[in-house]
């Protein structure tokens, strides 16, 4: 494997579903190709404010990314900052959101569906806005990316799960369909990816509760799942509970380059560290 990272991050796919519904990912930890572990999220367990912590390993008191409405640039150091600021490759196929935090906000549907300029912290990347924008079209959108440009970082984000939780709550055959069915894009796209040699993880920002919403305290709101696809990391089930702010240092651990002074130092139980190597 390569230091080259692609980040899945599947917006609201709480851990109890990604346990009992995703089967393809678990036959990769039965036969010891990745392994998994429960991520408890920030808090508020909102997207745009997750958004931050995932990208930037800081909480929203820190950040300022506290509300969904909350329309502006960040000001901390991204894992795009980042990788470019240390001359490798990135690339994403995401959320406006994502765009409006890293590139330029308020996102412009007409100008800023796809965007090439490496000047910008995010170098490549094709943007949706509508929520029930396809999952398979997303994934169809990152391959496009990995194909034509190599990046040595690239940032995965899908929304259809998050839009069935809304639509039909965590308690419903859609949304646990919907889990079935981005497990299956999935096992349609990672055999390639593994093969070029990425490390993968795969996690989520915040689960979904009952009631069809989140942004509270509850596990259904908090627990989500991350997987690590790596062979810097012994393949199994992890009963340890990661914070949700070591995911940020995690990318940049297996993406071998130093991590922002503001995220927290890396804490993930058996990783072999990239200076150990
Ligand atoms: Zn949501």
């Amino acid at each position: 494997m390569s230091n080259k990272l692609i980040f899945i991050m599947i917006d609201g796919l709480r851990y109890d579903t990604a346990v009992s519904q995703m089967g393809y990912l678990h036959h990769l930890i039965e036969k010891g190709k990745a392994s998994r572990f429960k991520v408890k999220s920030e808090l508020p367990s909102l997207s745009r404010p997750l958004y931050e912590v995932l990208l930037t390993g800081t909480p929203a008191y820190i950040n300022g990314i506290t509300t969904n409405q909350t329309v502006r640039l960040s000001h901390e150091e991204s894992l795009f900052h980042l990788t470019k600021k240390h001359g490798l490759k990135n690339a994403t196929a995401s959320y406006y959101w994502v765009s409006e935090l890293y590139n330029s906000a308020p996102f412009n549907p007409v100008t800023d569906r796809i965007q090439l300029d490496q000047s910008k912290a995010i170098e490549r990347g094709i943007f949706y806005w509508e929520d029930h924008y396809p999952d398979t079209h997303l994934f169809a959108d990152a391959n496009f990316l990995l194909d034509s440009y190599e990046p040595d970082f690239l940032y995965v984000h899908s929304m259809n799960i998050d839009d069935d939780g809304h639509k039909f709550t965590a308690d419903s055959k859609e949304y646990r369909n919907r889990a079935i069915t981005v497990d299956n894009i999935l096992a349609t796209v990672l055999p390639k990816w593994m093969e070029a040699g990425y490390q993968i993880i795969v996690t989520a920002d915040h689960g979904m509760n009952d009631d069809g919403q989140h942004g509270g305290t509850t596990t259904a709101d908090r627990d989500v799942p991350l997987f690590i696809i790596s062979d810097r990391l012994a393949p199994g089930i992890y009963e340890e509970e990661i914070p949700q702010l070591q995911i940020a240092p995690l990318a940049c651990e297996l993406l071998a380059i130093q991590p922002s002074a503001a995220m927290q130092p890396l804490m993930i139980p058996n990783l072999k560290v990239a200076s150990s190597l």
